[in-house]
């Protein structure tokens, strides 16, 4: 790839002067999930997250994955002990003492998961308001001390309590799909505990953003994928296909997200489009 293409990528990556993203007209809170394992829930969190911060809108990432993927990705302490989302969830921390600023940007910060969040699931069962212990925790008078416009909460691969904490505590979700053949499946349980929590827990929430993710241009399957997607859920499905990129994976293992780690990457520039595209739609008027 020509170095220049590649360092104007990188230039509007990293320097945001071309115009800030918008902040939306209220408080966005966002889950991330889809039952099926490795789709790119965390990829897609950390970097759209990533990408709404360098641009100027203090974002929030929770991670609600004992895995702590994401915590690896923004480059947060998440040893067992460090108070986390583990400690959220059973009260024994408030929202700002568990929110670490990440390295990347100031606009960035994550309340990790440890391993500590391995028994949660479990351990929930028994608890009061089980279902609603993390919409608890993310008061409003928290959110705004925090001074956060976006907050995404990335789910482990499974519908269990946290996942259901998640969707009870957001306003919308944020289905990511990988461009592959069995996409689709399980998709159907997935949206039928949307309802489910629609109906009994959480009335407002709705599945406003699919994101398309690891799309293989020279393969016929990858269109016919997106074609459905688009088919089947029309406007809530963003324009923004992510590439499947070898840079978006090995970001995390040097605790970056790509942007921090590639900025002239095309994976990069896919979820800053991305970013801007969720951004435009968090601004009244322009939601579709
Ligand atoms: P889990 O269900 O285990 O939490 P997940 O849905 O969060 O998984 P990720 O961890 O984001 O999925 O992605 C799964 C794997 O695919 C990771 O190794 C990640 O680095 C890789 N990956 C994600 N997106 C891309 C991409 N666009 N191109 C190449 N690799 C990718
Ligand atoms: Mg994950």
């Amino acid at each position: 790839m020509p170095i220049a293409e590649e360092a104007l990528r990188a230039a509007k990556v990293l320097h945001p002067d071309e115009g800030f993203m918008p902040r939306p007209s209220k408080r966005r809170v966002l889950t991330v999930a889809n039952q099926k394992g490795g789709v790119g829930k965390t990829t897609s969190t950390v970097n759209l997250a990533a990408a709404l911060a360098l641009h100027g809108v203090k974002t929030l990432v929770i991670d609600l994955d004992p895995q702590g993927n994401a915590s690896t990705a923004i480059d947060v302490d998440h040893r067992s002990g460090t108070p986390s989302v583990y400690e959220l969830l059973i009260g024994e921390v408030s929202l700002v003492d568990a929110a670490q600023v990440s390295s990347q940007s100031d606009n960035l910060l994550c309340v990790p998961a440890t391993i500590d969040l391995a028994g949660a699931e479990i351990e929930l069962v028994s608890m009061q308001s089980r279902e609603s212990r993390l919409k608890e925790a993310l008061t409003d008078e928290a959110l705004a001390q925090l001074d956060v416009d976006y907050v995404f909460i990335d789910c482990p691969p499974s519908l269990g309590l946290l996942t259901v904490n998640a969707l009870v505590a957001a306003h919308e979700v944020l289905i990511p799909i990988q461009c592959e053949y069995y996409a689709l499946e399980g998709l159907g349980q997935l949206l039928s505990n949307i309802e489910l929590v629609q109906k009994h827990l959480n009335r407002t929430l709705s599945v406003s953003t699919i994101l398309l993710t690891m799309y293989d241009g020279r393969t016929k399957l990858a269109d016919q994928v997106t074609q459905e997607v688009k088919n089947h859920f029309g406007e809530v499905v963003l324009k923004t296909i992510i590439p499947r990129s070898v840079k978006v994976s090995e970001a995390p293992g040097y605790g970056q997200t790509v942007l921090a780690f590639d900025p002239g990457s095309r994976g990069a520039m896919s979820y800053l489009d991305a970013a801007r595209e969720v951004a435009e739609r968090g601004v009244e008027g322009k939601q579709e």
